[in-house]
């Protein structure tokens, strides 16, 4: 192998290692969107995440969550309301000290707010004096739109049956492990919830629980299958309410709580949402979106801008005549290149690679034939001038 050679060699491998990174930082992106997903890889025009501000503390509420108690009786009054009613009722839950506390006989508490999909945060303590044993020492609950209990239970060194120990999606899974402290400490859950979504019966998604036990996980987005209870299995395919309240339990043991709040989550494409992989017709719907905004926006531009323009809005929607005013401006672009002086061409080196990346990006993902000639004779110029 002579040394031409090797160069020449090592310039292609290195050329086709790099064309990658040069492609998704300019002109256009990775992967075109396809039939499920709307957006190409790496693409600029996917919605930015909004911006959350955590809190100093981790646990404490971030800046777009819904505080359901923050220790005042203000905030139990404003969003919390007793689920038995007032005639059938002996007794309230009592806010003191920064808690809110079951007064067995109470009844239960839930949100006036109603939740779907959401990240729950909980922190509870059981009484540091132990009475009871098994199911009867510490118990309470956390229930989720839809019925569904996260068991609050005071099993440090007090089993019980696994599937309704502390950490449980009551009935249906026990936790992967007991992380709990002593009794008389505070304990925290974060919880996030996906009800399941059934249509005619039919399973779509069946919901799924992720719990953190202070900061352990032992709940690994388990499966609802429909929602457990007291000795009984809900059938797998039980249509959930959209949304729901959230509900603490009363029983009969005196649990404390604080630091409650919750944040909505993001739909899952069964309710619109856009994010992984969707269904064709709402990845084609919003990809026509897309396109028409581009083609909207290349209106009026300069004519390398609209080039750009309308050959990126071909790849979210196939348009032959925006292809065709993309290719006629590249080719008038060329004949201006081929027709300038040395000097002046020179001023446009970017411009022409910036062109010559688009037109090659539009070929690779077919739109463009391996023998078009508005690329071949790009190709000769930037070889002529020892671009490439
Ligand atoms: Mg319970």
């Amino acid at each position: 192998m002579n040394f031409p050679l090797k160069t020449t060699l090592f310039t292609i491998i290195y050329g086709l290692n790099f064309l990658p990174i040069l492609f998704a930082e300019k002109a256009f992106y990775g992967d075109p969107p396809d039939a499920h997903h709307p957006w190409a890889v790496h693409d600029r025009h996917r919605p930015q995440p909004e911006v959350v501000t955590p809190a100093v503390n981790v646990g404490d509420a971030p800046s777009d969550a819904i505080v359901l108690f923050d220790g005042s009786n203000s905030s139990f009054e404003r969003n919390w309301r007793h689920s038995t009613q007032v005639d059938h009722r002996a007794k309230d839950w009592i806010v003191k000290d920064g808690y809110m506390l079951v007064v067995p006989g109470a009844g239960s508490i839930e949100t006036l707010e109603l939740f779907g999909d959401c990240q729950l945060h909980v922190e509870w303590a059981h009484t540091r004096d132990i009475s009871g044993s098994g199911q009867g020492r510490g118990n309470s609950g956390i229930f989720l739109p839809g019925g569904v209990e996260v068991q609050v239970l005071d099993n440090y060194n007090n089993p019980t049956y696994a599937d309704g120990t502390v950490g449980a999606l009551y009935g249906v899974m026990p936790p992967a492990v007991n992380a709990l402290r002593p009794p008389g400490q505070w304990q925290s859950y974060d919880i996030i919830f996906r009800r399941p979504i059934v249509r005619h019966g039919e399973v779509l998604d069946p919901g799924s629980l992720t719990v953190f036990l202070n900061g352990v996980v032992v709940q690994d987005s388990t499966p609802l299958e429909g929602g457990g209870g007291w000795r009984k299995r809900k059938p797998y395919n039980r249509e959930f309410p959209k949304v729901g309240p959230i509900s603490f339990q009363d029983h009969k043991n005196p649990v404390r709580f604080r630091n409650v709040w919750c944040r909505p989550l993001r739909l899952r494409s069964y309710e619109g949402g856009l994010d992984g992989r969707i269904s064709t017709d709402l990845a084609l719907n919003k990809r026509r979106e897309i396109a028409k905004r581009l083609r909207l926006d290349a209106a009026g531009q300069p004519d390398i801008k609209r080039m750009l323009l309308l050959f990126e809005s071909v790849y979210y929607e196939a348009d032959s005549v925006s292809l065709e005013q993309g290719e006629d401006l590249a080719q008038s672009f060329l004949y201006e290149c081929q027709t300038a002086s040395r000097d002046k061409i020179k001023e446009k080196e970017e411009t022409v690679k910036e062109v010559y990346r688009a037109l090659k990006y539009m070929q690779r993902f077919g739109h463009f034939s391996k023998e078009n000639g508005t690329i071949i004779a790009l190709e000769s110029l930037m070889d002529e001038l020892e671009w490439k």
